[in-house]
């Protein structure tokens, strides 16, 4: 079986194309500049040369027809008909409380979408606009949403109430979700099959360190925390969200700067985590790493915050849970950054973690990084949340 993966942004779409006889990528590629001048579309076929195809695609509906073009093209495509193509499996950023896990999508589905605009406004809507898309490309074909928010709604409610008014619950459903849960569901699974630990209790903490960052806790592959909430805002320090900050602080600077609320929120979103920090240096850790190696004392205070705020979470998700057997880092920080990890895992000493140099000297590639004294397993384990997505899209239409 073929499956196709979506993932759909408010003016991109990228995709793959994933054979499930051995979970290979045939595919993959990017939209570009959907419903702006200058579209793009970039394929790759596995093992291949890039193609690149500009042509106009005012909504995700043309953009979906040229990826169709492109996996059938005699020349760089990777299929002979799109008839090949079993199912399609979709990101989809918020399920809202409606879900806990991937769906078939129908008519209801897609309400539950919509009825979740407001909590991601960027990415609902564009997310059911690719939904739709496929329905009108590849009429009567199955379609899947994985939510990534889906991990989280096995929290118990008190690690997603907020202590506010019990009415903003009930009224607006304003709790913790997380995110990038298609991520840590994969990346705790992978872990506990490749640490032997027993499926229904090992207590594993995954810390996803992207441009955007999260940390899970979770028993038995189910989660039981995580650090982002409402919205991708909470938690960690990311390559230009603030995470955790003292909500008094809004009110203060939106007084002295004469800011509005949706003013001082784009500030939290796209002005401030280590891009802020490090006074504007760069959101990319890389280049935060080369100032800070360069002698910059901002880009390395804004390396030690973000390292302290990862190890602090580690530390109360393990108290929070009570024990952990094994640590995963996982995303473009966690998979490249070996620095990072080490002195992330600096902390850890009490826990009795223990890093072996030599093991962690790696990018990118799945690996057990502690010693084999240490009390508790570290890994580096690459995520896949495409792959994630064709084995739920497999596993709810074949
Ligand atoms: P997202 O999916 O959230 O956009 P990624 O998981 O692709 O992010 O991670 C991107 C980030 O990974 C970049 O901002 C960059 O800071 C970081 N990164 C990539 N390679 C390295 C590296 N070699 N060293 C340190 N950081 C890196």
């Amino acid at each position: 079986m073929k499956i196709l993966v979506m993932n759909c942004g408010s003016s991109s779409l990228k995709y793959q194309l994933i054979d499930m006889e051995n979970e290979s990528v045939l595919a993959k590629g990017l939209c570009e500049r959907i419903g702006i001048d200058g579209s793009l579309l970039t394929h790759t076929p596995a093992g291949g040369e890039k193609y690149k195809v500009e042509a106009a695609m005012p909504s995700h509906k043309e953009a979906i027809e040229l990826v169709m073009q492109a996996l059938v093209d005699p020349s760089h495509g990777v299929i002979k008909s799109t008839d090949e193509i079993s199912a399609i499996g979709h990101r989809v950023v918020h399920g809202g409380t409606y879900y806990n896990e991937s769906v078939l999508v129908n008519e209801d589905v897609k309400k539950a979408i919509a009825d979740c605009f407001d909590l991601a406004p960027l990415h609902n809507p564009a997310n059911l606009m690719g939904i739709e898309a496929c329905e009108a490309a590849m009429p009567g074909k199955p379609n899947v949403a994985v939510f990534d928010t889906a991990f989280g709604m096995s929290m118990p409610e008190k690690a997603y109430l907020y202590a506010l008014p019990y009415e903003y619950y009930e009224k607006y459903k304003v709790r913790r979700y997380g995110f990038h849960g298609t991520s840590h569901n994969f990346v705790a699974g992978e872990v506990i099959r490749k640490g032997g630990l027993d499926p229904k209790s090992a207590k594993v903490v995954v810390c996803h360190l992207g441009n955007g960052a999260s940390v899970s806790a979770s028993i038995g592959g189910k989660c039981v925390d995580t650090s982002m909430g409402l919205t991708p805002l909470e938690g960690l320090i990311m390559g230009t969200r603030s995470g955790d900050i003292d909500p008094a602080i809004i009110q203060f600077i939106c007084e002295h700067e004469k800011l509005t609320v949706e003013e001082m929120t784009d500030v939290l979103n796209k002005k401030s985590g280590v891009l802020g920090l490090s006074n504007g240096i760069s959101s990319d850790f890389r280049d935060i790493d080369d100032a800070a190696n360069g002698g910059n004392h901002l880009a390395k205070v804004a390396l030690e915050a973000y390292t302290l705020r990862v190890a602090k979470y580690i530390g109360a998700y393990v108290a929070a849970m009570n024990g952990v057997d094994a640590i995963a880092f996982t995303a473009g920080v966690g998979e490249n950054d070996k620095f990072m990890r080490k002195n992330i895992c600096a902390y850890l000493g009490y826990l009795g973690v223990k890093i072996d140099d030599e093991r962690n000297n790696v990018r990118g590639e799945e690996r057990l990084i502690s010693t084999d004294d240490s009390k508790v397993q570290v890994y580096l384990l690459p995520t896949n949340e495409e792959l994630a997505i064709a084995r739920d899209t497999l596993k709810l239409t074949k």
